[in-house]
């Protein structure tokens, strides 16, 4: 399979640097992107955190026979008294594994395990708890009182859980620990998952030195590849890493075009966002349509997205997502714009990050027109529910104020000053995705 992709007709994206709502351009990258469509097929356990490429159609029932749901004695519904106890005596014992076992005639029950399979004609398990007397052997006697259960109890159906021929995961899907365990149940061992998507990803700046050489004056480590590369990793990306890129025309050229040949996205931070550097803007003019916004946002005002062109015919364009420098800004406009379009782009069909709403501790002030993103901490409030605190300084390049927050708190765009005690929304780093 090939990717397919419409050749570049006119850019949906403006470039004339428009003031832009975070949910506009949103809306623009959603809009412009083209899911991959290529697949592979992988190991079971290979599929954790992958796109299914196919809708997976059960091939059997599941589970293959009507089955006991409790250690017990399985009989027919139709023989409990309502008035007074109901009484077998013991035919076969059947356990989990079994082939299926023989009928036994009227007034005579089966000593069954969980999950053995019920013998044709019985509809009703008696679990062994419930029991005034259960014997253990054939011929001994099972007697219940009246009114403890109900024709049809403890019986699990055949096809119940997924039925031949039906969709059991559809495509799309970010396959999680239960669905690799659905797929077992099944009896596969492999899935069709969309190919990973490719990003490159490189700093700019002159100022940047890689950790673990000397900090020259003036200079500073380079933390947003690091950053920024866990982050895709956790979407499963493939990341190529392309370094560090000062601010110089020629080599911002050269990278570039290494990235485009080599990746279906292109990640940046510092220099490049802000375009302002005129032969930032030219250069990305000819290597595509390039999109400069100031975002209404805080952290992270400056953001660039668009396509940039291949050189084969037909190809299809790579995405640049240029984010600001400043670390925080960085990773905020990540999670607030790359994250879910590169979800997108990779074929899942659902955002996976919850979004959820907490109480906020403390008044928060915020202005209306743009919306802002506090570091924050989600804890147990003590009455119950759910509280959010903000975490200490929230200036745009204080990366510790990332790295304490367990979540964003999320103020929208049109959105006032918040009191203590009113929910807000908060975005989880970490979930049971
Ligand atoms: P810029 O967007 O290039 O103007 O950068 C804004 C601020 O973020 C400046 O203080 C930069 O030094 C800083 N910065 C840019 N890139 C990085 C990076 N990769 N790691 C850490 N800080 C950065
Ligand atoms: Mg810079």
């Amino acid at each position: 399979m090939t990717d397919t992709v419409p050749p570049l007709g006119p850019s949906p994206l403006s470039t004339g640097d428009p003031q832009i709502r975070v949910d506009a351009a949103r809306t623009l990258i959603a809009a412009a992107l083209q899911p991959l469509t290529q697949t592979e097929v992988v190991p079971l356990d290979q599929a954790l955190g992958r796109v299914l490429g196919v809708d997976v159609i059960s091939p059997i029932d599941v589970p293959a026979h009507d089955n006991s749901a409790m250690d017990g004695f399985a009989f027919r519904g139709s023989e409990l008294r309502q008035d007074a106890d109901s009484a077998w005596r013991i035919a076969s014992l059947v356990m989990a594994g079994d082939p299926s076992p023989a009928t036994p005639p009227p007034g005579e029950c089966v000593r069954i395990m969980t999950g053995a399979v019920m013998p044709a004609g019985l509809d009703t398990v008696v679990p062994l708890e419930l029991c005034r007397e259960a014997g253990t052997q054939v011929g001994e006697r099972v007697l219940l009182a009246p009114g403890r259960l109900k024709p049809g109890e403890n019986r699990r159906l055949q096809g119940e859980d997924l039925s031949l021929g039906r969709p059991a995961l559809a495509r799309g899907r970010i396959l999680r620990p239960a669905d690799l365990g659905l797929a077992a149940s099944l009896g596969l061992t492999e899935l069709t998952v969309v190919r990973r998507l490719r990003v490159a990803l490189f700093s700019t700046g002159n100022e940047l030195r890689e950790p673990g050489q000397p900090l020259d004056p003036g200079c500073i480590y380079d933390s947003n590849r690091s950053s920024l590369s866990a982050a895709l990793r956790r979407l499963g990306v493939q990341v190529i890493d392309l370094g560090l890129v000062a601010d110089d025309p020629a080599a911002l050229q050269a990278t570039l075009e290494r990235a485009v040949c080599e990746a279906d996205v292109v990640l940046t931070s510092g220099g490049v966002s802000m375009g302002d550097a005129d032969y930032t803007r030219d250069l990305l003019a000819r290597m595509g349509e390039v999109a400069f916004w100031k975002v209404a946002m805080r952290p992270g005002r400056p953001f660039a997205f668009g396509p940039l062109r291949r050189a084969e015919p037909g190809a299809p364009p790579a995405w640049l997502f240029a984010l600001p420098g400043n670390p925080v800004a960085a990773l905020v406009t990540f999670h607030a714009f790359a994250q879910e379009a590169l979800w997108r782009l990779a074929g899942a069909t659902a955002a996976p990050v919850p979004r959820l709403t907490a109480r906020s501790v403390a008044p928060i002030r915020k202005r209306p027109g743009r919306t802002e993103y506090q570091r924050a901490i989600v804890e147990p409030a003590p009455d119950g529910g759910w509280q959010v605190r903000v975490t200490g300084s929230q200036g745009a390049g204080i990366l510790r104020s990332m790295s304490e927050a367990n979540a964003l708190l999320v103020l929208g765009h049109d959105q006032g000053s918040v009191a203590a005690g009113e929910p807000v929304e908060v975005w989880l780093f970490d979930g049971l995705v």
